[in-house]
């Protein structure tokens, strides 16, 4: 899908948010400890190229991605600090990876098997940098058994085309009240890292977000910093942040279409919304395709500072809103932020259809343009 630049509707990220954010958490953590940008899926929909440069200005150390090509994104805009793929990524690849420096993560016993396998049968002369992952209760990816991770260890010492850079785990649960799953969690990696212990390795990583924020990046000397990047509170509203965090993007467009409808009309597919009087009406340009899904049928948008409900089902490229009274096309629109006194947080836009910020971030697609505030910068 190509960016629609000819329409009012786009995403607006505020940059010095981002360099706020990073300096709040650098301020927080000790002398021994380092910050990795987590800048996979586009930076949650804030754009990774632009997320990756103020991140390092603010003094972020290395990122962390979610596949090896948006590594190569980050590589192909110049940025030369270290880059840790974060998921699965075939040993077919590892050629692409060294060449490139970035970091993969070693997810499974046979995955190290089949990496050095790969190593032995190319000439390539530098060695594959990984990090070890720990499966301590996620159950997505990495070593779960003491036996493998024993293993895992013999055959990394053996190897001379293997660097072990990194050791890390990923919490399920950090941002809940109840503590009981993060402690097993974190003492199945002190397991793993005994397993270790006569071994020096660089990285050793157990923090999202929120193992930072509420959990004092136990165990962390680089945290993989997300979501709180961006301003969001990973908890969503279940947890009270520890101290300020500024929120980076806004969706705004405007309005397109405005006209009275008489008492008793409908609107939209179904119509399944019911004029109960005259009432005015607004059309924006942004619908389902650009992540505004069909369940926002019933939120509000902000215009002139004032609330608009939005009226009938959610349409593909457009949407109807219900306005207090006649507002001139081009008026401007504001879907997710601030608008006069009020905030369309995305918490609550995120509580309204029953997901979690992080989500909605995500969502929004290609077609709606992102536009940076303070690009000074990044330049
Ligand atoms: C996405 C991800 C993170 C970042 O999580 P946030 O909650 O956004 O901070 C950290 N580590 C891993 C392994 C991840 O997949």
């Amino acid at each position: 899908m190509i960016e629609s630049t000819h329409r009012p509707s786009q995403v607006i990220i505020d940059l010095s948010a981002i360099e706020y954010n990073v300096k709040q958490e650098l301020s927080r953590l000790n002398k021994e400890q380092s910050l990795f940008a987590v800048v996979k899926a586009n930076a949650y929909g804030h754009g990774a190229v632009e997320v990756a440069k103020v991140c390092e200005k603010a003094g972020a150390t290395g990122f962390c991605v979610s596949n090896l090509d948006e590594a190569l994104e980050l590589r192909q805009a110049g940025l030369n600090l270290p880059i840790l793929v974060l998921s699965y990524v075939s040993p077919n690849y590892i050629d692409v990876a060294i060449s490139q420096t970035i970091s993969l993560t070693a997810p499974s016993l046979e995955w190290l098997k089949e990496a050095e396998n790969y190593l032995t049968q190319t000439a390539l002369t530098n060695p594959l940098s990984i990090h070890l992952k720990i499966d301590t209760g996620m159950g997505r990816i990495g070593l779960r058994d003491e036996t493998d991770i024993a293993l895992a260890k013999e055959l990394i010492v053996l190897s001379t085309r293997l660097k072990l850079d990194g050791m890390f785990t990923h919490f399920s649960c950090a941002d809940t009240k109840d503590t009981s799953y993060f402690e097993l969690q974190q003492q199945r990696f002190t397991r793993a890292m005994d397993i270790f212990s006569d071994i020096e390795i660089p990285y050793i990583h157990t923090s999202n977000s929120a193992t930072a924020l509420w959990h004092d990046a136990w165990c962390s000397n680089v945290i993989r910093l997300g979501d709180a990047l961006y301003g969001l509170n990973p908890s969503g509203k279940t947890l009270e942040l520890p101290y300020e965090l500024k929120s980076a993007l806004s969706l705004t467009t405007e309005l397109i279409h405005v006209k009275q409808v008489s008492a008793g009309e409908k609107i939209g597919y179904g119509a399944t919304y019911t004029t109960e009087k005259d009432e005015w009406i607004g059309t924006l340009p942004i619908g389902y395709a650009d992540g505004l899904i069909r369940k926002f049928q019933g939120y509000h948008v902000i215009i002139d500072g004032q609330y608009a409900e939005i009226v009938g089902r959610v349409c593909m490229d457009q949407c109807m809103i219900r306005l207090s009274k006649r507002y001139a096309v081009g008026t401007p629109v504001t879907i997710f932020g601030k608008n006069g006194e009020l905030e369309n947080t995305l918490d609550d836009a995120a509580e309204f259809i029953g997901t979690i910020n992080y989500e909605i971030i995500c969502g929004l697609t290609d077609r709606l343009p992102r536009y940076y505030l303070n690009e000074r910068i990044n330049n």
